[in-house]
C-alpha cells in the first residue's frame, strides 16, 4: 500500500476548526494534575462519537484503541494544566481561576484526538492497531505516565512503539525538531534544611551559623558539578531557593533550601545523591550546624529509539517537507512520557509553535503563553501519518527493527 500523504494533510486541514474548538474548549476548563475530570469527561465524549473503544487508567487517564491485533502502535498526549494565572486576554482564556495550560497540553489532547479522528477513517486498512494514550499528570510527580504503566495501559494490546509530541516555543509554527538518544534529562528534587543556634549578629560566636553554613554548601555544589562529573555529560545542580532570617541584626536558628539536579547520566545521578548527603553534612559540621537533605527523585531521561526516530523523521520529510523538519537540540527539562521510553521504542518530537513574524514568544510555564494553533495541523498529521506508515507492512520497519536496550 503506497500511502497517500496528500490525504492525510487534507484531512488535517478540513478538521482543524473543529480541533480548534476542542483546544479552546479545554483550554478554556484547565484542571491541575490528577484533577482531569471534566478533560477526561471530554476525551470520552469525544471517543463515543467516533465510536472508539477505550478503557480508564489512573482515574483520569483514557486509553482508546483503534482497529485490533497485528502490530499496535501507542500516540500519547499528556491532558493536565498548571497552577499558573492566566494572563493572556485571549477569548477562550482560563475560566478556571489560578489554572492554566501554560505548557501546551490543551494542544496535545486536541491534536490526539485530531489523529484519532484521522485513523479512524483508515480503520479498515491498518495492519494493526493504534492506542490512543490521553494521560493525565505529567506535571506533578509521580507522573501519570508510571501510573497508567503500572496499571497496565501498555498491556492488551501491547504496543511495539511509542509516539508522542510536545509544544515548542522555540521553533516556529509547524516546524518538526527530532533527535535520536537523549532529547530530555532526569529531574530530581531537592530539599535542604539546616539548623544551627541563632544568636546576636555581634556575637556570631555565641551560635552556629546556618546562613553561613549555606553559602558554602551553595558554592560546594557547582565543585560537585565541575570536578565530579566527566564534562562530556551534562549536568545541572541549582540551588533556587533560599530562605532564612528576618533581620540585619540576628542571626537565625534555620536556613531552608530548594534546588534541582538534572542529568542524562544515570550513574552520575545515582553518585551525586551519595556525594551531596556526604558533603553537605561535612561541611556543615564545619559550622556546628545540623542538616537534613531530603532529596525526591523525579523523572529519569528521556532517549528516543533511534531507528525509530529515524523512522518518524523520514516520514515527517515526505508528509511535512524537508524545511519542516530539523534536528532538535536536547534540552535539560524533564517529562515523564520517558517512562513509556524505557519500556519500548519511543520517538518524542517537538512541535513548533511560535506564530510567525515573531522572534521570541513567552514560554513554556509562562502566564502570557499563547502557541500559534496552526501548528496543529502539521501535528495531528504526523501524528496519524506516523502512525498509518509504521502499520503498513510495505515499510518493513516493525521487522527490521531491534528493540531498543
Ligand atoms: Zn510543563
Ligand atoms: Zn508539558
Amino acid at each position: 500500500m503506497k500511502i497517500n500523504y496528500e490525504k492525510i494533510k487534507s484531512k488535517a486541514l478540513d478538521i482543524f476548526p473543529e480541533i480548534c474548538r476542542y483546544r479552546r474548549a479545554i483550554h478554556r476548563n484547565p484542571e491541575l494534575s490528577f484533577a482531569e475530570h471534566k478533560t477526561s469527561a471530554f476525551i470520552k465524549d469525544r471517543l463515543n462519537e467516533l465510536n472508539i473503544p477505550y478503557k480508564v487508567y489512573a482515574e483520569t487517564g483514557v486509553a482508546g484503541t483503534i482497529g485490533s491485533g497485528g502490530v499496535c502502535v501507542a500516540l500519547r498526549a499528556d491532558i493536565d494544566a498548571l497552577p499558573v494565572a492566566e494572563e493572556t486576554a485571549l477569548e477562550f482564556a482560563s475560566e478556571n481561576e489560578g489554572v492554566m495550560h501554560a505548557c501546551g497540553h490543551d494542544m496535545h489532547t486536541a491534536m490526539l484526538l485530531g489523529a484519532a479522528e484521522i485513523l479512524k477513517e483508515y480503520e479498515g486498512e491498518l495492519n494493526g492497531c493504534v492506542k490512543l494514550i490521553f494521560q493525565p499528570g505529567e506535571e506533578k510527580l509521580p507522573g501519570g505516565a508510571g501510573l497508567m504503566i503500572k496499571q497496565g495501559v501498555l498491556k492488551n494490546p501491547a504496543p511495539d512503539v511509542i509516539f508522542g509530541q510536545h509544544v515548542n516555543p522555540g521553533e516556529e509554527a509547524g516546524k518538526i525538531g527530532l533527535a535520536t538518544g537523549p532529547v530530555m534529562a532526569s529531574a530530581d528534587e531537592l530539599y535542604i534544611t539546616l539548623a544551627g543556634k541563632g544568636s546576636h549578629a555581634a556575637q556570631p560566636h555565641q551560635g552556629n551559623d546556618p546562613v553561613m553554613a549555606a553559602a558554602h554548601l551553595i558554592n560546594h555544589y557547582q565543585t560537585l558539578l565541575t570536578k565530579f562529573r566527566n564534562p562530556l555529560h551534562p549536568g545541572v545542580l541549582t540551588i533556587t531557593s533560599v530562605h532564612g532570617g528576618n533581620a540585619p541584626n540576628i542571626i537565625p536558628d534555620e536556613v531552608k533550601m530548594m534546588g534541582t539536579m538534572r542529568s542524562y547520566n544515570q550513574e552520575w545521578r545515582q553518585e551525586m545523591y551519595g556525594l551531596i548527603e556526604e558533603n553537605s553534612k561535612r561541611i556543615c559540621d564545619n559550622f556546628g550546624v545540623d542538616c537534613k537533605i531530603d532529596i525526591v527523585k523525579g523523572y529519569p531521561a528521556l532517549f528516543n529509539d533511534k531507528p525509530a526516530t529515524e523512522f518518524v523523521k523520514n516520514i515527517a520529510t515526505d508528509l511535512l517537507g524537508k524545511d519542516n523538519v530539523s534536528e532538535f537540540e536536547p534540552k535539560m527539562w524533564a517529562e515523564d512520557f520517558a517512562y513509556f521510553a524505557r519500556e519500548i521504542p519511543a520517538v518524542f518530537w517537538f512541535l513548533g509553535v511560535r506564530p510567525e513574524g515573531i522572534d521570541e514568544m513567552s514560554s513554556l510555564h509562562n502566564s502570557a503563553f499563547a502557541p500559534d494553533e496552526t501548528a496543529m495541523i502539521n501535528g495531528m498529521a504526523l501524528l496519524a501519518g506516523a502512525a498509518i506508515a509504521y502499520l503498513n507492512p510495505d515499510n518493513g520497519f516493525y521487522s527490521q527493527a531491534p528493540a531498543s536496550d
